[in-house]
């Protein structure tokens, strides 16, 4: 059984143009799943039908095998946690303790267990230092984890991150992929985000679809995609830059081995070259 699964998932906002078309997609436990495609491809729309926010205009969306319902939604909003790409909209007590406290709270837990789920998730976001600061007056990057923390204080099966890199720097994306690698096999957590930046993805995904114009216009593991360039240049994204370059090399005879994570392409560009004489 999957965690999630669409079946000809479409969906139409009130202007009557189609945001998503026939989406079929599945989520299973412990997996990294990159949903990749340009603004407007209709990534926030398909993650906005993952806890119910939306519902769909046709087709389905099943959490645990089940459709989403009155019945079962307070389970699938504890099940499904999602992070939004704008923390602003996630973020309003006047403490960041109170603002991770806030889910925790809502879920009708005792203090106890409230208390020990702030910790932890302070810690697993770096936040100690943190703690008494007022939320609106940390930087994009503070906020941006603070969001996060509040979502995994609710401690959900599938967390879900919307452009989760968005407005933060280089140090600041660093520390949130080394978070998000971590969760699945650390916590069984299994992690779906959405991004334009294509050289995130192999960093932290296993599974991708790319996204565009509102339909799924391919998926599969990272060598499956990326393999086939010219599907991500369908939607005007590119292999990262070392991936491409050694396509190019490739291309020209020279003999080394395809990679696409980062630290993959550094090892076979030095292995290829230095064997040259
Ligand atoms: P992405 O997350 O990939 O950038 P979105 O899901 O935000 O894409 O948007 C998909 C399409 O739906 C876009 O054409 C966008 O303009 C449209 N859209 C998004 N939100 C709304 C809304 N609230 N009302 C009308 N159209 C919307």
């Amino acid at each position: 059984m999957h965690l999630i699964e669409t079946r000809n998932l479409s969906y139409t906002y009130n202007n009557n143009l189609a945001a998503l078309e026939g989406i079929d997609f599945v989520a299973s436990r412990k997996s990294r799943i990159a949903l990749l495609g340009p603004n407007g491809a209709g990534k926030s729309t398909l993650f906005k039908h993952f806890n119910g926010i939306l519902t769909p205009t046709s087709g389905e969306v099943l959490v645990r095998g089940e459709p989403i319902s009155k019945k079962n939604i307070h389970e699938v909003r504890k099940f499904v946690g999602i992070v939004f790409q704008n923390p602003d909209d996630q973020i309003f007590s006047p403490t960041v303790e109170q603002d991770i406290a806030f889910g925790p709270i809502n879920l009708g837990l005792d203090p106890e267990t409230i208390a020990h789920r702030v910790d932890s998730a302070i810690s697993m976001l770096g936040l100690e230092d943190l703690r008494e600061r007022v939320p609106h007056h940390l930087s994009g990057g503070e906020k941006k984890r603070v969001a996060i923390a509040g979502v995994v204080a609710m401690e959900p099966q599938v967390l879900v991150l919307d452009e989760p890199t968005a407005g933060l720097d280089p140090g600041g994306v660093e520390d949130l992929l080394a978070f998000l690698q971590t969760l699945p096999d650390r916590f069984g957590i299994t992690v779906i985000f959405s991004t334009h930046q294509v050289e995130l993805v192999p960093e932290i995904a296993d599974i991708v679809y790319v996204m565009n114009r509102g339909r799924i216009i391919g998926s599969g593991t990272i060598e499956e995609i990326f393999s086939h360039e010219e599907l991500l240049l369908s939607t005007r994204l590119q292999l990262p830059p070392l991936p491409r370059a050694i396509h190019r090399l490739r291309d020209e005879g020279v003999a080394i081995d395809m990679a696409y994570r980062y630290s993959d392409a550094e090892t076979s560009l030095l292995k290829a070259f230095s064997r040259q004489p």
